[in-house]
């Protein structure tokens, strides 16, 4: 006999990519924050190529409101802070072998920082994105893999991913 809670996320991994499920004892309370103020607008969606060596959107790109603090989504500690393809990057790296990244954003956490998840990580910048208005790009990896970072905020998927702290 499963206990109804246990065959809930059974079911609900089976219905993911097997990767995507959380491994046993990984703990509890995961919180997954959004990264910037306002309300949830997602600018442009994720669109993953075919293959590795073609072009895609590895990421979302979040609409702003007037703030442009930059948060960290999760618990995590600063894995990187310098240019990428000449725009700053900065990249959270979380329990479960994840990791965030976020551009274009002048960094106020330094390399090595632990995190919290919502904690201010720095300001995003007026250029360097690709939208017009000005969005944060936000990517997700697993990995050298991928993943839609929306994933994290959906409320029946968030807790498949590890859950962190503990
Ligand atoms: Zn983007």
């Amino acid at each position: 006999m499963i206990a109804p809670a246990t065959r809930t996320v059974l079911v609900g991994c089976l219905g993911l990519v097997l990767s995507l499920c959380a491994p046993a004892g990984a703990g509890a309370s995961g919180q997954w924050r959004w990264p910037v103020a306002g309300s949830h607008r997602v600018v442009h969606p994720y669109q993953p190529p075919a293959h590795d060596w073609l072009p895609g959107h590895r990421g979302v790109d979040l609409g702003v409101g007037s703030s442009r603090v930059v948060y960290a989504v999760g618990v995590g500690r600063v894995s990187f802070v310098g240019q990428i393809a000449q725009r700053s990057v900065i990249v959270i790296a979380h329990a479960g072998n994840l990791r965030t990244t976020y551009e274009p954003v002048t960094a106020t956490v330094r390399l090595g920082q632990r995190v919290a998840a919502g904690q201010r990580i720095g300001m995003l910048q007026r250029n360097g994105s690709h939208c017009r208005p000005s969005c944060l790009h936000l990517g997700l990896k697993r990995g050298t893999t991928y993943l839609n970072p929306l994933l994290l905020f959906a409320p029946t998927r968030a807790r498949l991913l590890p859950h962190l702290g503990h």
